[in-house]
């Protein structure tokens, strides 16, 4: 996944903690083969090397976070689209690499779920168009997070959190105190913005600062607004607290491209999320339930408010 994943768990029984412990990470490589888009015989690249062609025909688990993308597709008017990869690929922010202007409006005009056909009696996927791609990477480590979780339940193990990247997730607390997650500054990486308290829930965080380069004072960033192909630039951070990962990790996504009006619309909408967003200015702004007179929900059970430094 191109990215550090943490366990850390309490478990009164070694040999089960470690049995956890090897359960995620093998579920974490499981997931990464089958979804990167980098693995050139991973299912996802072979999806997108022939699903134009005919229907392409996936493993249940493709098609069900396929299907679960579409879902946040349809919340959120668009502004998740995994075939943000028709345009995505042309960039390489390691290289300051990025298309022309009118390479990246051609490639953007195929930017649109609605051309993925599904088919669930056959578990197929087609492209209704050529040059269409689809990419999971703003969906895929939230998964991996719910996945693993699951797994260390399994194992009755009541006491972890699991990161991918940006996406956490916890099961109860930290052995009598709550697990504490820090935002970082977008433009300072060694500082804190807020830190906040979590038991039982999920978060993710989406921000300009991962994976970006500058060109004529331009910051082009991983997270592409569907309708231009190009970054989305209103926010700088945005970070979602909520049930599970797979739907933080969405969400974080999907607020960053709504930008600040509607995305905290869209949050303060749904039952049990909460949002912290910095603003292209750097100032901060939460949802209704954490304003600072407000309660963190999702049993968070907050030792303290999220606190600004
Ligand atoms: P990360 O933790 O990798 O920084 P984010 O949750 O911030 O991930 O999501 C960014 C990733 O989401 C990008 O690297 C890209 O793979 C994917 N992505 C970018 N734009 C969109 C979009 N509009 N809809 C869905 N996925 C996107
Ligand atoms: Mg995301």
């Amino acid at each position: 996944m191109g990215t550090r994943i943490t366990i850390e768990l309490f478990h009164p029984d070694t040999a089960i903690a470690q049995q956890g412990i090897d359960a995620v990470l093998k579920e974490m490589r499981h997931i990464d083969t089958s979804m990167s888009p980098f693995i050139e015989s991973s299912e996802l690249a072979r999806l997108n090397a022939q699903a134009a062609q005919k229907p392409f025909r996936t493993s249940n688990e493709l098609f069900g976070l396929i299907q679960r993308s579409l879902y946040f597709s349809g919340l959120t008017g668009g502004a998740f689209d995994i075939t943000f990869a028709s345009v995505g690929f042309l960039y390489d922010y390691r290289n300051a690499v990025k298309p022309d202007e009118s390479r990246r409006l051609k490639a953007a005009a195929l930017i649109d779920y609605h051309n993925l056909v599904l088919d669930e009696t056959g578990n197929t996927v087609a492209f209704s168009k050529p040059g269409v791609r689809i990419d999971l990477g703003g969906i895929a480590k939230g998964y991996a997070v719910d996945r693993s979780i699951a797994l260390l339940q399994e194992l009755g193990i009541g006491h972890a959190l699991v990161t991918a990247g940006g996406d956490s997730r916890t099961i109860g607390d930290r052995w009598g105190r709550p697990w504490t997650i820090g935002i970082r500054d977008p433009r300072d990486a060694d500082k804190m913005v807020a830190v906040i308290p979590l038991q039982d829930v999920a978060i993710s965080t989406s921000g300009d600062y991962q994976r970006y380069f500058e060109k004529d004072g331009i910051r082009y960033h991983h997270i592409i607004d569907p309708k231009s192909g190009d970054s989305a630039r209103e926010l700088q951070s945005v970070t979602i607290i909520g049930p599970d990962a797979t739907s933080t990790d969405a969400l974080s996504t999907s607020v960053f491209v709504l930008g600040l009006e509607a995305g905290l619309k869209l949050i303060n909408s749904l039952p049990d999320t909460d949002a912290v967003l910095v603003d292209k200015h750097g100032k901060m702004h939460y949802s209704n339930d954490l304003e600072p007179a407000g309660k963190l929900r999702n049993n968070a059970k907050p030792a303290s408010q999220p606190v600004a430094h």
